[in-house]
């Protein structure tokens, strides 16, 4: 996979030189660039705002440089993300989506965001993720590569381990223990040393639909429960 990252700021994403994230990078499993849209201003002192029409606080991306650096990659990804507080919120479906991309262009945006002509021509996405607002584009777009180049196939050592990760079943993961089997008098749940694997699913499976019935009873809204499930949540 190919990410281009549109940015002003190309050294906050050295982040991604870490973790799983860069050892996908080093072994060529993604490669990413990070273009400073500054470096395409044609303004002398290479200014890349100016004051919103019809006044109002802050300053605005102007479109030039955008469009400019924009230009410079060359194949286009059909899959141009925009990150705005505005936008659809992201999601675990949307990060799977884009995993089966070849390419992925971010837009990162500063002060008051970009002027609307660079939302309307250039994305194909004008994505969000969540409820608050960040100073920057940069962080909500290290938050998205993130979530999606794990979902590479064998960027993760075992492929199940996303499976079953939360949202992708649609319902939040269930509780998980490791060694010791009893910490400061705290107890693994018996049926976890059971070695009973049918036992061992139920009762992932109620832990889950309980957790999630709890903490985001709207997941449960959208996707469809088993007679099984019904039954557990009913009682
Ligand atoms: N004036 C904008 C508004 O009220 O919608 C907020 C602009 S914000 C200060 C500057 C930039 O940060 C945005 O252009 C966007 O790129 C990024 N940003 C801020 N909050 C975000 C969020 N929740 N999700 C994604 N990007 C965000």
């Amino acid at each position: 996979m190919k990410i281009d990252v549109l940015t002003l700021f190309p050294d906050m994403f050295k982040s991604l030189d870490h973790s799983i994230v860069g050892r996908a990078r080093a072994l060529g499993q993604v490669d990413m660039s990070f273009i400073n849209f500054r470096d395409f201003s044609t303004n002398k002192h290479h200014k890349v705002d100016d004051y919103p029409y019809g006044g109002g606080a802050g300053m605005l991306l102007t479109p030039q440089p955008i469009f400019d650096a924009f230009d410079s990659i060359e194949a286009k990804s059909p899959r141009v993300i925009l990150t705005t507080p505005t936008g659809k919120p992201f999601n675990q479906q949307m990060a799977e989506e884009w995993a089966r991309e070849e390419h992925l262009i971010f837009l990162c945006g500063h002060y008051e965001g970009f002027d609307q002509r660079i939302h309307d021509e250039l994305a194909t996405d004008e994505v969000s993720i969540g409820d608050f607002v960040l100073t920057g584009g940069e962080l909500a777009t290290m938050v998205m590569i993130d979530a999606t180049v794990r979902l590479l196939p064998d960027v993760l050592g075992d492929q199940a381990s996303h499976e079953d990760d939360s949202f992708s079943t649609g319902l939040l993961e269930y509780p998980h223990y490791t060694r010791p089997a009893e910490f400061r008098g705290l107890k693994v749940p018996d049926v976890l040393l059971s070695g009973n694997h049918a036992r061992i699913e139920t009762w992932r499976r109620e832990q889950s639909l309980a957790r999630t019935y709890r903490r985001r009873p709207d997941l449960l809204e959208q996707i469809e429960l088993t007679e099984d499930d019904k039954k557990f949540l009913q009682s």
